[in-house]
């Protein structure tokens, strides 16, 4: 049987402005993303809050996803927000709000029997609560924190602290600079290890990731797509995939890693395709499995 992995983070409503499309209140935040992503290699137990404004078709969406909904806390209050727009060059986004609403005052509290579970996914929210999480938990194995530049912006001891305390950090190209002040990327990947993790990984976008750790080094490129229709989530998607796959495999050495790099990859690049979960929704495995056969020929390695 598959090793549960644990996933904290926000559910949220977004309403996501493209060039050529404009949608209000779709399903999404990191956790959301993340547990949808990580639910194709192992069982999933989601930590997160949302209002009673929550609409019972995206609880429908991780049930059936088999997702484990006992951390799922319904607090009195309105559900998470978050709006976004893209300019036409996908990669720049610019956000417009952000409503925390029940956040505000929330403390994750992980049931007592998911407090041995192995492998924990630190989605996207502020360090404190990442903190949180982990202290209540009994010794995971491996444990995977993202973060964004918000928290590197206000919460930037926390962050640091946090980095003491787990085994590998997901975070963006713009974000390894800003956290370590270094616009070298091999020179802010090294600070960064010296914070703590075991591990970094530093995502570019359209142009792949990087892995650092244990005296080595890999880099993958990113799934060619030619046509991308909204960005929200890729990172999210990535990590989930990423701490699914190494629950799966049970392999946390570098090379364990890489092969969950490139399903992180692959996974990340399905969700793009669509807005909100609408393509991870009716994903299959024979999808990610072809999209893989395909990758391996422009040179990725065996996953
Ligand atoms: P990404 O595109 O990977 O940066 O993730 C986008 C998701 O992050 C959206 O679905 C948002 O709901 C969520 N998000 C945006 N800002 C925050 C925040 N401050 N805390 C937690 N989640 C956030």
């Amino acid at each position: 049987m598959t090793n549960p992995v644990l996933v904290v983070g926000s559910v949220a409503l977004d309403s996501i402005k493209t060039a050529t499309a404009d949608h209000r209140d779709l399903l999404g935040g990191s956790a959301s993303y993340a547990s949808l992503a990580a639910s194709f290699y192992a069982p999933v137990r989601l930590v997160a809050i949302v209002g009673t404004d929550f609409p019972k078709e995206h609880r429908q969406l991780f049930a059936d996803r088999k997702i484990d909904l006992q951390g799922l806390e319904e607090a009195a209050g309105k559900t998470f927000r978050w709006s976004g727009e893209y300019e036409v060059d996908m990669n720049n986004r610019r956000t417009i709000s952000t409503d925390l609403n029940v956040f505000e005052t929330f403390q994750p509290k992980i049931p007592s029997a998911w407090k041995k579970t192995e492998f924990v996914l630190l989605g996207n929210i502020g360090p404190s609560l990442q903190r949180d999480v982990l202290r209540q938990m009994d010794k995971p194995r491996f444990v995977v924190a993202d973060t964004m530049d918000l928290w590197i912006n206000i919460a930037k001891p926390d962050l640091v602290a946090l980095l003491g305390e787990i085994d590998m950090l997901v975070l963006n190209d713009s974000e390894a600079k800003q956290l370590t002040g270094d616009t070298n990327l091999i020179r802010a990947a090294r600070a960064i290890l010296k914070m703590g993790p075991r591990y970094v990984a530093i995502k570019k976008g359209e142009h792949g990731c990087l892995l650092f750790g244990e005296n080595n080094f890999f880099s993958i490129g990113a799934y060619p797509l030619e046509e991308i229709n909204d960005p929200t989530g890729a990172g999210d998607c990535f990590a989930g995939a990423l701490i699914g796959s190494l629950a799966q495999r049970g392999d946390i050495s570098f090379e364990g890693i890489k092969r969950a790099l490139v399903q992180g990859t692959l996974v990340a690049s399905f969700n793009v395709e669509e807005f909100s979960l609408r393509r991870l929704e009716k994903l299959t495995m024979d999808e990610i499995a072809k999209r893989q056969r395909e990758f391996l020929q422009f040179g990725a390695l065996e996953a």
